[in-house]
């Protein structure tokens, strides 16, 4: 490591360290040639891969807008918030994990799918069967929205059989 101050790139690490995680090391090091000395931090690089979309848009993972996406879902169904944070959790470990600078969105989506299975069969198939027709994820929260705010036509419904997927689809 080069010399911050007079850029002798001859400096020695005077003690090394890390810290009670194991995920930081801290060296300290000093100049033979001038004789300050400097401090330097040595990390894992772990970035979350970015998502290319079919469009081949780029996008930012966010840990928040996919929770919102599964708990759409999962309106209504018997899972907690801290299930589906979890789900998500594993969904980000898994991305980390790929160590890829970028991930098509499908792989996303195949993820989501993967641990709606898990947590619940119709948040499943309901997204699955949006998702199936659409890009990606966030598209689904979009699909969702601009299915739940069209308003009702003039539909009969056939009482005392109420299909949870109507007010989803809206078919
Ligand atoms: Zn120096």
């Amino acid at each position: 490591m080069k010399c911050p101050f007079c850029g002798d790139p001859n400096t020695q690490v005077t003690d090394t360290r890390e810290n009670e995680d194991g995920d930081v090391v801290r060296r300290r090091r000093r100049c033979p040639k001038c004789d300050k000395r400097f401090t330097t931090y040595e990390r894992i690089d772990l970035k979350m891969p970015h998502i290319v979309k079919r469009n081949g848009n780029r996008s930012e993972f966010d840990h928040n807008k996919l929770a919102g996406s599964m708990q759409l879902a999962l309106r209504k169904r018997p899972v907690t918030t801290e299930a589906v944070e979890a789900a998500v959790d594993r969904i980000e470990a898994r991305l980390l994990s790929l160590g890829e600078p970028e991930i098509p969105s499908q792989q996303l989506g195949e993820l989501v799918m993967k641990e709606l299975k898990k947590l619940d069969k119709v948040a499943y198939i309901r997204f699955a069967s949006v998702y199936r027709n659409f890009a990606d994820v966030d598209e689904f929260s979009d699909v969702i929205r601009e299915v739940q705010a069209r308003p009702r036509r003039g539909r009969k419904e056939s009482p005392g059989q109420p299909d949870p997927e109507h007010d989803l689809f809206g078919n």
